[in-house]
Parts: C-alpha cells; sequence; structure tokens
C-alpha cells in the first residue's frame, strides 16, 4: 500500500471540514500525516526543584497541603493558590484565570503541574494540572509532541488522530535503505523512527528516531545528486581537450610568481577533467586573493592548445574589464587574442567582437552575460568559465546546447560555501577548494569603530596616502536618504576631496555609465585616484594590489558574505592593510557581525559563522538554493552526518552493481519516479 495515495479521510473522525483543516497543513494523505513531525516537546519528566534553575519550566508532582484559595479581580481575572508538599519540600502554586479548578482539587489529593519556577518566591505558576491518577501515569516521563497548529485544529485531536494512523497504518510504511545501512549504523527501522519522533517514551528514543530520519533524509537527497551525476557522466559527451602538458608546464613556469601548492593541486584536477570525453561541470572555490585568477587562465591556455575558443563570464562590467587586461597581459605573447563583449559596448565595436568570435578570430572572449546571450555565435567553445557568480545552471548550460555546443564548464566562487552546504548544494557538481593563500600576504587588521571617530579615519587614511598607498572608502548608497541616515558616497565624496587635499579623491557608483566607470577604475589602477569613494559596485573580484587601507561606512548594513568580499580588495599586495568598519549597529545581529568580521579573516570560517546565523535557505537564497526542506536535517548542524551520507550515497549510488543488485532495488527505484532537473542550483 502506498500511504502517499491514501487520503486522511479513510479515518475516523474526518470529514470534509476537518479534511479541509488539515489540507491547511499541507496533510492530504496518511503519509503526510505520518510526517507530519513535532517541532518540539513538552517535557513530562519530573523536575529536581533542588537543582533547577529560576524561570525553568518544572514538571512536579506533589499532595495538595491547603484548599485552593482564589481572589478575584474584575470579573474575569482571578488568582489561585495552593501549597504543594513534595516530599516534605514545601512550594506555592498559583494559577492565573483557572478558577474553575477550585473545586476539583481537594487537600491531601495528589496532583501533577507544570509551569514556570520562581526559585527566590519557592512559587510554581502552573499552566498545565493533572488530578487524575490516570492521567498522571500516562503523562509523567513523556515527551509530549508539539505540532504547529492553525486555528480550527486542536492539537489533541490532532495528536490522537496521528496515533491513530499509526495503529491502523504503520505496518504499511516502508524501509526506504538498504539493509546494509541499517546495520551499520544501528539505524532505527523507519516505522519505529518515525512513531518514536512523534512518540518517544524519552529522550534517548527521541535522539535515535531523529538520527535515523536526519541521516535518511540525507542519504536521499545526497542519492539524488549522485544519481544526477552518474547521468551526466554517462550521457553528456563533452569535448576531449587533448593539448601537450609540457606547454602548459612551461606556461606556468613563465608566470611572476610560483602556483601556491593549492592551486597546482586545482589545476591538475581542472586539467584532468578537461582530457575526459564527457562534460566537465566543476566549482573551484577559493577565498578572496587565493588566486583564482591564474587557475582560469591555465585552463583556458590548455583550452587554446587544443583548438577551441574559450569564454570567461563575469557579473560586471568593471570585472570584465579587469580580467581582460589581465589575460592578454598573460596570454598575448602566445599570440592568442582576447576580446571583450559586454551588454553595454558602443555598437560598432561590439559588432566587431560579434565577428571576431564568429571568425574564431577571437580565441578567448571576457564578457557579461551578453557571452550567452542571442545573437553570439561561436565558432567552436571548448571551456567557459563563470567567475564569481553562481547563476550560471540549467538553463544557462541549456542556451549553449542550443547553440550546438556542450563546453567544459568551470564555476569560480570567492563566497566559500560551508562544506556541509557546498556539498549539499552543489552535490551534482565536482568541487575544488584553493584552501592556501599565496606566500607574503599579510593579514589584515580589522577594526570596529563608532562612527564619531570619523575625523581621526580622515587622518589615517591621509597616512597611508603619505606612504604611497592608497585606500577605498565603501559607502552604501549614492544620493541623501534621510530616512536610513546613511553617510551616501557623494557626500563623502565631496567631504574628502576637501579634508583630505591635495591627495586626490575619485568616486565611484552603480548609476555610472560603463565608460565612466572605466575611466575612474583605470585611474585608480594608476594610482592616479589615490582614494576611492564607491558603492558596492567594486564588491567582487577587483584587483588594485597598491590598496591597503579598506574604510566601509555603516557597515552593519552588509552581509557578512559582502564585508568579507569588500574586505577583500585589500590585503592583495605587499603591504600590511588595514579594514575599518564604522558602524553604530543597533541590532544584535549587526553586533554580531562586526565581531566575526575582526576575530577572523578566514572566509571559511566566516561563511560557517554567516550559516549560523541565517540559517540554510537565506544563505543561498531560497530559490536559489536548490535545497529542498529536511524536515528533521539542519545542514548547519549535521555536518557529520550529512559527511557520511554523502560517502555512502556515493559509494552506492555511483557503484557499478548499483542498478542490479537486490538490496538498493527500493532506492533505484525511487530514483527512478523523482524530478531531478528542478533541484539543481539555477
Ligand atoms: P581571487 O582568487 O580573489 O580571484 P586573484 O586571482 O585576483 O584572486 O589573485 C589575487 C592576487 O594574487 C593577484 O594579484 C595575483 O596576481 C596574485 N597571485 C595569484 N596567485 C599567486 C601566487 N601563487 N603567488 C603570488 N601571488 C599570486
Ligand atoms: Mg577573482
Amino acid at each position: 500500500m502506498n500511504l502517499a495515495e491514501v487520503s486522511v479521510d479513510v479515518l475516523t473522525g474526518v470529514g470534509e471540514s476537518r479534511k479541509k483543516e488539515l489540507e491547511g497543513l499541507g496533510i492530504e494523505s496518511i503519509a503526510d500525516l505520518l510526517s507530519y513531525f513535532p517541532y518540539r516537546y513538552e517535557d513530562y519528566r519530573l523536575t529536581d526543584l533542588i537543582t533547577a534553575e529560576n524561570e525553568q519550566r518544572v514538571t512536579v508532582r506533589g499532595r495538595v497541603y491547603t484548599q485552593p484559595s482564589v481572589r478575584w479581580y474584575g470579573k474575569s481575572k482571578s488568582r489561585m493558590h495552593i501549597k504543594l508538599d513534595i516530599n516534605g519540600v514545601f512550594v506555592s502554586v498559583i494559577w492565573f484565570n483557572q478558577a474553575f479548578l477550585k473545586d476539583k482539587i481537594r487537600s491531601g489529593q495528589t496532583i501533577l503541574i507544570s509551569g514556570k519556577w520562581d526559585r527566590q518566591r519557592l512559587q510554581i505558576t502552573a499552566d498545565r494540572t493533572m488530578i487524575s491518577e490516570e492521567e498522571q501515569k500516562k503523562l509523567i516521563g513523556q515527551l509530549e509532541p508539539i505540532y504547529s497548529v492553525v486555528s480550527g485544529v486542536k492539537m489533541s485531536w490532532l495528536r490522537k488522530l496521528i496515533h491513530q494512523a499509526f495503529v491502523e497504518y504503520g505496518k504499511y510504511i516502508q524501509e526506504n535503505l538498504p539493509a546494509e545501512l541499517l546495520s551499520r549504523y544501528k539505524l532505527l527501522p523507519r516505522a519505529k523512527a518515525m512513531y518514536f519522533i512523534h512518540f518517544p517514551k524519552g529522550p534517548a528514543e527521541n535522539h535515535q528516531a531523529r538520527r535515523r530520519i536526519a541521516y535518511e533524509e540525507l542519504f536521499l537527497y545526497q542519492c539524488k545528486l549522485m544519481w544526477l551525476r552518474r547521468i551526466q557522466r554517462t550521457k553528456i559527451e563533452g569535448i576531449a581537450h587533448s593539448f601537450p602538458s609540457e606547454k602548459v608546464e612551461q606556461f606556468i613556469q613563465g608566470l611572476a610568481f610560483p602556483l601556491t601548492g593549492a592551486q597546482k593541486r586545482v589545476v591538475q584536477e581542472i586539467l584532468d577533467d578537461m582530457r575526459q570525453p564527457i562534460q566537465m561541470n566543476r566549482l573551484v572555490q577559493g577565498d578572496v586573493g587565493s588566486g583564482k585568477t591564474v587557475v582560469a587562465a591555465i585552463a583556458l591556455f590548455a583550452n587554446y592548445l587544443s583548438g577551441y575558443q574559450g569564454a570567461l563570464m563575469v557579473p560586471t562590467e568593471i570585472l570584465a574589464d579587469q580580467h581582460t587586461a589581465s589575460l592578454q597581459q598573460l596570454l598575448a605573447p602566445f599570440h592568442i587574442r582576447v576580446t571583450s563583449l559586454t551588454s553595454k559596448m558602443a555598437v560598432r565595436k561590439r559588432r566587431e567582437a560579434l565577428s571576431e568570435i564568429e571568425l574564431g578570430l577571437a580565441h578567448i572572449v571576457v564578457g557579461t552575460h551578453a557571452l550567452i546571450q542571442e545573437p553570439v555565435v561561436y565558432r567552436n567553445l571548448g571551456l567557459v568559465i563563470t567567475d564569481e557568480q553562481h547563476r550560471f545552471g540549467v538553463k544557462q548550460r541549456a542556451a549553449l546546447r542550443e547553440k550546438g555546443i556542450s563546453p567544459d564548464v568551470l564555476f569560480m566562487t570567492a563566497t566559500p560555501i560551508p562544506r556541509t552546504l557546498a556539498i549539499s548544494a552543489f552535490g551534482e557538481m565536482d568541487v575544488s577548494t584553493i584552501d592556501e593563500m599565496p606566500a607574503g600576504r599579510k593579514p589584515i587588521d580589522t577594526y570596529w569603530v563608532k562612527k564619531e571617530m570619523w575625523s581621526r579615519i580622515i587622518r589615517f587614511i591621509e597616512k597611508e596616502c603619505q606612504k604611497g598607498h592608497q585606500a577605498y572608502v565603501i559607502c552604501p548608497l549614492i544620493e541623501e536618504s534621510e530616512k536610513l541616515d546613511l553617510q551616501n558616497a557623494q557626500e563623502v565624496f565631496e567631504q574628502l576631496t576637501v579634508e583630505l587635499a591635495p591627495i586626490r579623491v575619485g568616486l565611484l557608483h552603480g548609476r555610472m555609465n560603463s565608460a565612466e566607470k572605466e575611466e575612474v577604475m583605470n585611474a585608480f589602477a594608476v594610482n592616479d585616484i589615490q582614494v576611492l569613494i564607491s558603492t558596492t559596485v567594486v564588491e567582487v573580484g577587483v584587483n588594485v594590489p597598491n590598496a591597503t587601507c579598506m574604510v566601509i561606512y555603516d557597515a552593519d548594513r552588509f552581509g557578512l558574505a559582502q564585508l568579507h568580499q569588500l574586505r577583500g580588495r585589500v590585503g592583495r599586495g605587499e603591504g600590511a592593510s588595514t579594514c575599518i568598519l564604522v558602524a553604530d549597529p543597533k541590532s544584535e545581529a549587526g553586533i554580531e557581525r562586526m565581531r566575526v568580521m575582526t576575530e577572523t579573516t578566514d572566509g571559511f570560517e566566516i561563511s560557517q559563522r554567516d550559516l549560523e546565523l541565517r540559517g540554510p535557505g537565506d544563505f543561498l537564497g531560497v530559490k536559489q538554493s536548490g535545497l529542498p526542506d529536511f524536515k528533521v536535517a539542519d545542514i548547519s548542524e549535521d555536518g557529520k552526518i550529512l559527511e557520511v551520507a554523502r560517502n555512502d550515497a556515493a559509494q552506492i549510488v555511483l557503484s557499478e552493481d548499483f542498478v542490479t543488485q537486490e538490496d538498493y532495488r527500493s532506492l533505484y527505484e525511487w530514483l527512478q519516479t523523482e524530478k531531478l532537473e528542478s533541484m539543481n542550483f539555477d
């Protein structure tokens, strides 16, 4: 029997109107009902008052020592009081507005109450009272499930209904994990685990049940990702790049610096992928400044040697310009032509670029989203790299496929994604991590200061400039905004131009057209502008190694990932760098972010903290994340289970005999029924 196909109205007591109410909770089938898990439990284990803390919820059982006395306040408000004898300890118990209990409670009776403990007064404010012996027995020691309900549905009714569903249909709950895994991890059978999530006899059972269901959720999700990977490996034919390794090696030797160990490893992983006749689908993550650009350049070089065009896609025009320039510098000696293409180019230049691409004169194209849009015709595209953006998913790949090509695809991101999240969200991709910084990098000293320090900060910027260094000052907005009381870029620009003279100050913001932006960035790059006032348009990727000072105004307005990105604009050269966060945060979260920033410069740690502060959905943006809504598993807490589940899923789903082995049969069949495309990162 497939419980997902049995409607809840088979249960006694569920008629039309109840059915509607349950629908409001998302419960339509028996399967929905059985997996409508409680979000917490009321704890009815007896509390030892000696060790109980003030304000803690307690459950106690004792003998009523005094008859209840009730005081009324007006017609409806009342306060009732008794003394309760708990094994010789006398405490007061009070009830608000429950005077109806007065005639039920007799002195000498043993009652069970739970409520809030006031340690000073030796007093419990009761919110639950059990008088009947029988009911007490049922409840004592229990964890009572608390469900989220909407008006109409009564919790006690729902509880009974779920119980009834287990009695009648529990036997049809099917195991969905291979027996091998159940015994390896001593996991509870599925039906039992589900039952214990609703009705645990105690915390140990509940823990076992949660462990089992969390593992199941994470394992099944990873199985989907692995299955997707398996399909891609076998089905999506790609280009088998062929290039002489010595030439690539020579290119690497010719660089201005030796590669870090991590860069070498990642380059190797990429080149290995490229040689395979299947489409590469790899994510390279490395902290800001870890040197991803050069890794991209090496891959593009190998792609060129194999006789293909390459494309590098970036999120902003500024980045497009910068990457074009640095690739030109690296690749020009090999007569490799790097062309840039953005949607804001002048018509004539753009037309020129398009025909260069079509004719194959352009070996490498750098640009924004324009790269994969309509009019672009590639001669023979062999490799697409996207830098600093996640938005190159199924749709974009499909767009390329419509152009008749399946190039290898490499994603590069400087927003380090905590490993647990990376393998959940990007699980069907291969992931390479550059986890090492180039030698000689000095850590960026980070300070958090109040706005009243502003004039001292200006003097600090002045000193940096006098040493020949440059500075960024980031402001959240361009124009005046009275409502938010934010320092705006325009105003700061005017102020600093005066106060820092003769130091040359420039302004950059998102409303400038691309020629203006380019002009300002170029001036900053060659130190014609010494202090750049900017909005967050410099956030990702921009590389001006002589800049050693980053001032972020109203820093608490930014998220952790963004702050880390902004800070990453300095600390790129020889000089020691400083980051100053100017903020008077009003919220706890804002204070916490400032704290994290001053405590660490490790992007992976920051993103882990960010994940904990925000939760996984918000972290990636729920829609984008493609993450399912796990009922029990928690990505930020169940990291260990996730790792294990992932390895198991890989081993099983990628194994030769996955399709044929009996123990995997139901898993295999389940995968055939699941929609896989929709879960991809897009
Ligand atoms: P990101 O990973 O943030 O994109 P970039 O590729 O912009 O970082 O590199 C940051 C800076 O580090 C650049 O100036 C680059 O030339 C330099 N760089 C990259 N790799 C190395 C290395 N192995 N040794 C020294 N400097 C390096
Ligand atoms: Mg970069």
